[in-house]
C-alpha cells in the first residue's frame, strides 16, 4: 500500500488540487443509490407498484403521473440534500483543501459539496444536480432551483393534499419540469461549471497538481480514465487515488501515482492525522 507521508507530503507541496468524487463519496454521506437495504421500508408503495427496490431504479423509473414523481423525488432531495449535515469524511476534506486552489469534479447529485461549505464556483456538478430542475421537454431551457418546490410537495405530503397543480412547469414552454440529472435524453450539463473545470484544468497545466480520486467507480468513468490521462501528460501532477491499489496504476506513472485500495474515509481520516 502507499504511504500517506509521500502524500500528505505531495499536498502541502502542490499549488493545487484536483478532486474527484464519485459514487463511493454518496455513499459516505448515506446515499447509495444501488442499495437495496431500507428502500423497501421508506418506499413501500413505490416499490411494490413499480417493482423497483433501489433509488437508482426508482430515479430511472417512469411513473404514473408527474406529481407522483415529485412525491419521491421531493423526499429523496429532502433526506440527503435539505437535511444534510456533512460527515466526518467531509470535515476532513474541507481540512486538507482549506489553504489550497482546488476544484471538485463529481458525479454525486444530491449538492454534498456546495452544502458542505466549498466554493460553487469551483464545483462541477457531472452528473447534475437534483436541487436544480430541468425542462422536461427536451430542449435546452436553463436550470432552476427546485427546493422551494420540494417544500411545498413535502407539506403537502403531509397534509395528503398532493394535486397535479404543485407540478413546476418550464417558464419557456410551459412543460413539466425534472429533476437536472442524465435520467434520460434531455440532461443538459451545466456547461458554466464544465467550462470552469476546463479553464482550472488549463490554468494548472505547468503547475505543481495532486489529483485526488475519491469514491470514482464504473458508474461514472468519465471521471477516472479521462484524470488520469492528463495526469500522465503534465509531469508535475500526481494522482492519489482511494479505492484503486499501487498495482492498478498505469506503469509510467508509478512514481507520482498513490493508490490505497480503501474508501475515501479512510484515506481523508489518515491525510488528515
Ligand atoms: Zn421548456
Amino acid at each position: 500500500m502507499a504511504d500517506f507521508t509521500k502524500v500528505k507530503e505531495w499536498i502541502k507541496d502542490a499549488d493545487a488540487v484536483i478532486v474527484t468524487a464519485g459514487n463511493g463519496m454518496a455513499k459516505e454521506e448515506g446515499l447509495d443509490i444501488l442499495s437495496e437495504e431500507n428502500f423497501d421500508d421508506q418506499f413501500g408503495k413505490i416499490a411494490d407498484k413499480y417493482d423497483v427496490h433501489t433509488i437508482g431504479d426508482a430515479l430511472d423509473k417512469k411513473f404514473d403521473s408527474w406529481s407522483e414523481q415529485w412525491s419521491f423525488w421531493s423526499e429523496l432531495v429532502n433526506e440527503y440534500s435539505l437535511q444534510y449535515e456533512p460527515c466526518e469524511t467531509m470535515q476532513a476534506l474541507k481540512q486538507i483543501l482549506k489553504d489550497k486552489d482546488y476544484f471538485i469534479a463529481t458525479s454525486t447529485f444530491a449538492h454534498f459539496f456546495e452544502n458542505a461549505g466549498f466554493k460553487e464556483n469551483s464545483i462541477f456538478d457531472a452528473f447534475g444536480d437534483w436541487t436544480k430542475m430541468q425542462c422536461s421537454s427536451g430542449i435546452n431551457h436553463g436550470q432552476k432551483d427546485d427546493r422551494e418546490v420540494v417544500k411545498r410537495f413535502l407539506k403537502a405530503i403531509k397534509e395528503n393534499n398532493v394535486t397535479e397543480d404543485l407540478v413546476p412547469k418550464c417558464e419557456d414552454c410551459n412543460s413539466p419540469m425534472e429533476l437536472h440529472m442524465p435520467l434520460n435524453a434531455n440532461f443538459f450539463p451545466d456547461t458554466d461549471a464544465n467550462t470552469r473545470f476546463r479553464w482550472f484544468l488549463t490554468g494548472n497545466e505547468d503547475k505543481k497538481v495532486v489529483v485526488l480520486e475519491l469514491g470514482v467507480d464504473e458508474t461514472s468513468p468519465q471521471l477516472l480514465d479521462p484524470m488520469v490521462k492528463l495526469v500522465e501528460q503534465f509531469p508535475n501532477w500526481k494522482y492519489v487515488a482511494a479505492d484503486l491499489a499501487d498495482e492498478d496504476m498505469p506503469d509510467d506513472l508509478k512514481k507520482r501515482a498513490a493508490g490505497f485500495a480503501t474508501n475515501s474515509h479512510d484515506v481523508l481520516m489518515n491525510l488528515t492525522k
